[in-house]
């Protein structure tokens, strides 16, 4: 039809490549003769209880929904693949960067974080960026957002962190108090905090965004020699980003507007793609850098470790079923494969386990068996058995324990991971608070960012920080304010202007 995109057009596309409806069935599959009426004793009720058809649609329509995901719960899913397109295996014999040339399906989750399944997609927000690829040696899932960075380094705070974000326990409303209040007194969010309210806070749509892993990894190679690494997926449209007047005016108009564009990006055969790049540092590197390389606050300067190409994805696919496909795909760091291992960095191992533990609750035990999470390219065989809604074979008639007699599958030390030494010291609670929080903040504020962009920056984070108590307003500037002391007198002067403003326009509306 005229005048409609893909997205709206889907049900009429639905339609042509159906030819004639099929019959309608319950859930057995057995077929329905009226879904116009509920069987009933005479016209006016009541209704029976012999009614399957009734109650089988009814019964399963209360169960429909799923638990939200508590973070990045609103999001758009694609598939496409990955294509290595340069010869890394120096660094590591992770199974898709195996030769030049070599493609692996995969799945993409873009997500904002911290609202709800029906909130805004153009809000100010980090966005996730979580990428599943299909490998012969398993699911690969590098789970991370459009920022190198993120706000904490320890993952004991991010529960914490998370609530600001949400809703006030009493009020159930957005807080400003509590979102700068907890910012402010931990000042290593002010490198993500800086990012978050740049111009790229508020991306315009999905597909002009780079993708980041965050963390550092490990990648090992196939002689068993490991480095450190970042990677980086920059993205080929080029970044494009809304004003925050625009996010906002989207925010009522269109809130879907990045399930939207992405949908309609790929169902019109205009694939979106990002160039994979990494950044490689070595042991001895990663011993004498000044700051702690496993610190996911901070970036390790493109200067120093300079982007090594690796290869594309590409999205060409959209989801066929959206609760199917996205709804049900399931991310987790710690979904890792030969060639990639965790480094130490606190954030990371927090996540390698709270992932696949909100998953279990999400989706069940087997959340592995649903056909988009499971690893369909690999050969899956192990010693884990039933549990609720296993929908496999259950692995037949194979030994069910280890070891055994009888041809179960076996362990190879060919897979054992890389041996690392730690001597990190003594096991302690350490409050990183006092970290170097600003020399990276600095950088970004007067060597990344142009006029503009501090105009921009600064606007924006007074804009929502006026909304906090004055306390709280300086302490938050006087982070800011240690980063670069204009940082800081830029926010504080337009506090001061926007508090001038809502002073007159108060004072005129007493007059009136
Ligand atoms: P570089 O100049 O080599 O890299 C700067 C990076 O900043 C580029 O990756 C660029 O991404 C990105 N960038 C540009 N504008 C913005 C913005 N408004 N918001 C967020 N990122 C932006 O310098 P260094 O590597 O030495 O880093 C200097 C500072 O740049 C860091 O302290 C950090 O604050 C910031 N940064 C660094 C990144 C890194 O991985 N090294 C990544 C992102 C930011 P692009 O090429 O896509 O334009």
């Amino acid at each position: 039809m005229a005048g409609r995109d893909k997205a709206t057009n889907q049900m009429e596309e639905f339609k042509s490549s159906q030819g004639s409806p099929d019959i309608l069935t319950t859930g057995i599959g057995s077929p329905v003769g009226n879904k116009n009426a509920s069987q009933t004793v005479g016209p006016r009720g009541p209704v029976l209880l012999q009614d399957f058809v009734f109650t089988d649609e009814m019964a399963h329509f209360n169960r429909e929904r799923i638990p939200e995901r508590v973070v990045h719960a609103k999001g758009a899913g694609a598939f496409g693949y990955f294509e290595c397109t340069h010869d890394v295996t120096k660094y590591t014999k992770l199974a898709p960067f195996g030769f030049v040339g070599k493609k692996t399906p995969l799945a993409v989750r873009f997500s904002t974080v911290g609202g709800e399944s029906g909130s805004a997609d153009t809000a100010r927000d980090p966005r996730g960026f979580a990428v599943k690829m299909y490998t012969e040696e398993g699911n690969w899932d590098m789970v991370g957002n459009n920022t190198p960075i993120f706000f904490i380094r320890d993952p004991f705070l991010f529960p914490s962190f998370i609530h600001t974000q949400k809703r006030n326990p009493q009020t159930h409303l957005k807080d400003p108090d509590m979102f700068w209040d907890f910012i402010s007194l931990r000042p290593e969010t002010a490198h993500q905090v800086s990012f978050l309210f740049s111009d790229r806070g508020t991306p315009n749509g999905y597909r002009f965004m780079n993708g980041y892993g965050s963390h550092t990894f490990k990648l090992v190679n196939k002689e068993g020699k490991a480095v450190y690494c970042k990677f980086h997926w920059k993205c080929d449209q080029g970044i494009k980003n809304l004003s925050a007047d625009s996010a906002g005016e989207i925010s009522g108009t269109d809130p879907d507007y990045a399930m939207r564009d992405l949908y309609n990006a790929i169902a019109e055969g205009n694939s979106p793609s990002w160039s994979l790049k990494i950044q490689v540092m070595t042991y001895e590197e990663a011993e004498r850098f000044r700051w702690n390389p496993f610190d996911l606050t901070k970036i390790w300067p493109q200067g120093e470790f300079p982007l090594i190409p690796v290869g594309r994805m590409v999205l060409n696919r959209n989801p066929k079923n959206y609760f199917a496909e996205v709804e049900q795909i399931a991310f987790s760091p710690a979904h890792m494969i030969p060639g990639v291992e965790a480094s130490p960095d606190k954030m990371l191992q927090g996540r390698l386990f709270s992932y696949s533990d909100t998953h279990r609750h999400r989706l069940g035990s087997n959340y592995l068996q649903i056909p988009v999470n499971c690893p369909y390219n690999a050969r899956l065989k192990n010693y884990q058995r039933d549990g609720p809604q296993c929908v496999t074979d259950n692995q037949g008639g194979a030994p069910n324990y280890f070891p055994n007699s009888f041809q179960g599958p076996v362990d190879d030390p060919k897979w054992l991971e890389h041996m690392d030494k730690h001597s990190n010291g003594q096991v302690g609670r350490y409050n990183t608070a006092d970290d170097d929080n600003f020399t990276q903040v600095g950088t970004f504020f007067n060597k990344v960012l142009t006029d503009e962009g501090r105009e921009n920056l600064t606007s924006n984070i007074a804009g929502h920080l006026i909304g906090a108590q004055e306390f709280i307003q300086k302490r938050a500037i006087g982070n800011f304010a240690k980063a670069d002391p204009m940082y800081g007198r830029m926010i504080q002067e337009k506090i001061d202007k926007l508090k001038a403003k809502n002073q007159n326009t108060s004072m005129q509306h007493t007059h009136l």
